[in-house]
């Protein structure tokens, strides 16, 4: 059997990436581990060995600090022109290579092609257009104290210093690209930590920085597990800032290790998305937003929206349109142009991903699509599509899967399904669908989630607002959001006589 390298839909520059040795890039130059560990990179359509990547370690955390520190003074002096202009050109690159990127992405993701193309790979270059606006806009102000005497008296943006970029494995080049473009611009300097399942386009991200030019020890990368590479920065005295997106309980783990230096810390989080349809809903639209929600990804999304509220009057029509849809899905490697959807990331993944499954059932769940694995997609970890009718107190309508598998739930009116989203200790995104808008920003505005779409769901942008309610994370990016939490604010007062 071919592997999917080897499937003609990959570009021979991938392949090329693929096979090149793998480095960690500290301080300017591409190195092996201090242990000369590597370990393997596995493409989860398969099963299959794609690369080794260099296993980093704590001496490698330590030269990649150090190396940060020393560029620290020069980066955040640069002029914010000539910043912008790095981060600029850094966007520009990876619209040149969007294709072979997005390939890099459905490789070892396993997600569909085409959605790394529309999706992750402009989403990244437009948080660096985005971003290289800002250095010549980002200001202090000036102040009027009724302190006595004459004072000057202004704020400074400072940056933070030296920032951990600790990323997942879902959108491994997207949600690095919302840490890195607006640490850069806010004068930071960075050390990349990529998921251990994927970090090959974080390292073809930092082939490209370097092909810009940024200063040596501006951008480095550590690969490694999260236990001993993770940890070791989110200990670490010299790094100022740990900017995290991953698993709740991870967040917690780094939150205690930060406590040493008083980090600052962006937390983004899990999620268990409501995605509530009202009655006067264009249920078309709906159901493509439902269907959208949990299925784009193979719903391993922070956001799936993995509860879907559906009033009892449309319950039937509505969850027969979402099965007839979500039983056309073509289930295969996501390098394959003609799938829509991929491949879970591991098998200890799938396995999880399938004793929620199991549990649904267990507990009484009516199981309406799905709720199996396919191996007829290929060798890899897949699981159907698959859809629940079922309880709120059902592990499934409460814990975070991460995988496509979604809970429908009957309900009747406003008040009880506001209630009934609200009864999570998550709160990162909710969805509302109602041809009545007025009823749709009333009931956004009563939603505990860190971003509400009314008539749309996933609608986000570069100068919007990421970040999650309640255990769902602490901190927001994107917008200015961002540069604030990249920055220190610096008071100075001056004593004019
Ligand atoms: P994870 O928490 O296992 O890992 C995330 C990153 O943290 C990886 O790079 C990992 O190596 C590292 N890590 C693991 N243990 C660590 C430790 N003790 N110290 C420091 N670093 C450590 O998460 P994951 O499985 O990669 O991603 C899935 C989770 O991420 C889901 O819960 C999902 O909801 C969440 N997520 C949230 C958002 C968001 O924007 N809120 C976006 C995507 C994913």
């Amino acid at each position: 059997m071919s592997t999917t390298l080897e499937l003609p839909a990959v570009n021979d520059s991938v392949r090329e990436f693929v096979r090149r040795e793998k480095k960690l890039f500290i301080g300017g130059k591409w190195v092996n581990s201090v242990s000369g560990k590597t370990f393997p990179v596995f493409d989860p359509a398969t099963g299959e060995k794609l690369c080794v990547v260099p296993e980093g370690g704590p001496e490698d955390v330590e030269a990649a600090v150090s190396a940060a520190r020393q560029a620290l003074e020069r980066w955040r002096e640069t002029a914010p022109a000539q910043r912008a202009e790095l981060i600029w050109r850094l966007g520009d690159k990876i619209s040149e290579h969007a294709e072979e990127l997005a390939q890099i992405e459905a490789l070892n993701v396993g997600k569909p092609v085409y959605e790394a193309l529309m999706g992750d790979v402009p989403g990244a270059a437009d948080h660096f257009h985005y971003y290289a606006g800002w250095p010549t806009k980002w200001t202090g102000e000036t102040l009027n104290l009724s302190f006595p005497g004459k004072v000057l008296a202004y704020t400074r943006r400072e940056p933070v210093g030296v920032v951990a970029a600790i990323v997942p494995w879902n959108f491994p080049l997207m949600i690095l690209s919302w840490k890195l473009a607006p640490a850069l611009a806010a004068g930071n300097t960075v050390i990349i930590k990529p998921a251990s399942y994927t970090p090959l386009s974080a390292l073809r991200l930092v082939e490209l920085a370097e092909e810009v030019g940024f200063p040596s020890g501006v951008i480095n990368i550590v690969t490694g597990p999260g236990s001993t590479v993770g940890m070791a920065l989110a200990e670490h005295k010299g790094v100022n800032k740990v900017s995290f997106t991953g698993s709740t309980e991870t967040g917690r783990e780094i939150m205690r290790a930060a406590a040493g230096n008083f980090k600052r810390l962006s937390l983004e989080l899990g999620g268990k998305t409501a995605n509530i349809i009202f009655p006067d809903a264009d249920m078309g639209m709906a159901v493509g937003g439902a269907f959208m929600g949990i299925f784009m990804n193979q719903g391993e999304v922070c956001v799936a929206g993995s509860r879907l509220f559906v009033p009892k009057a449309h319950f039937d029509e509505v969850i027969s349109a979402l099965t007839e849809r979500a039983s056309e899905i073509n289930q295969g490697p996501g390098v394959d142009p003609t799938v829509t959807m991929g491949p879970l990331i591991s098998k200890s993944h799938m396995d999880r991903v399938m004793s929620y499954i199991e549990k649904g059932k267990a507990e009484g769940a009516e199981l309406v699509l799905g709720g199996e694995t396919n191996p007829a997609a290929g060798p890899g970890y897949f699981v159907k599509p698959t859809i629940f009718v079922g309880r709120d107190d059902m592990t499934i309508a409460r814990e975070e899967i991460f995988g496509p598998v979604l809970t429908a739930l009957p309900f009747e009116d406003i008040d009880d399904v506001v209630r009934r989203a609200n009864a999570s200790p998550y709160g990162l995104g909710a969805a509302v669908w109602t041809k009545d808008v007025a009823k749709g920003i009333e009931v956004a505005h009563r939603l505990e989630a860190g971003s509400v779409w009314v008539n749309g769901f996933g609608i986000m942008d570069s100068s919007g607002a990421w970040g999650g309610f309640k255990e769902s994370g602490m901190g927001r990016e994107m917008g200015r959001y961002a540069m604030e939490a990249f920055t220190e604010v610096k008071f100075v007062g001056v004593n004019l006589g």
